[in-house]
């Protein structure tokens, strides 16, 4: 969707980026990683978020995380996979996403 950020890494110069891609999605790492594994997965489709998005969307981004947490080898370590979803969610960018994140233990709750 013109004027969306991920939609425009994903067909921009920054595609070098990318950890992970299928036919449905693409993953690369976040800019601001809040562990030593932050992956943001999401489809190629734009999808404004969690509410929006086909739930065989949100499963494939799902998948894909699990195998690209299998990949950085944080599988058996453990891992969290996240979507923020509107304002109250913490959301800031309208493309549906997911993070994966690893390598550090989390805490809980979140803030
Ligand atoms: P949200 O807050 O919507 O759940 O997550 C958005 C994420 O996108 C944040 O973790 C933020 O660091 C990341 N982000 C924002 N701008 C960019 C960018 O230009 N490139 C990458 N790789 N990540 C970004
Ligand atoms: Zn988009």
């Amino acid at each position: 969707m013109s004027g969306c950020l991920f939609c425009d890494i994903l067909s921009g110069d920054k595609r070098s980026g990318i950890v992970y891609e299928d036919e449905h999605i693409a993953a690369f790492e976040d800019i601001n990683p809040q562990a030593p594994v932050h992956v943001l997965v999401l489809p190629k489709r734009h999808y404004t978020g969690l509410n929006d998005a086909p739930a065989e969307t949100s499963g494939r981004c799902i998948e894909a995380a699990r195998r690209i947490a299998s990949e950085k080898g944080i599988d058996n370590s453990g891992y969290r996979v996240v979507a923020n979803c509107g304002s109250d969610g913490g959301q800031t960018v309208g493309h549906l996403h997911f993070h994966l994140l690893g390598g550090r233990r989390m805490k809980w709750p979140p803030g």
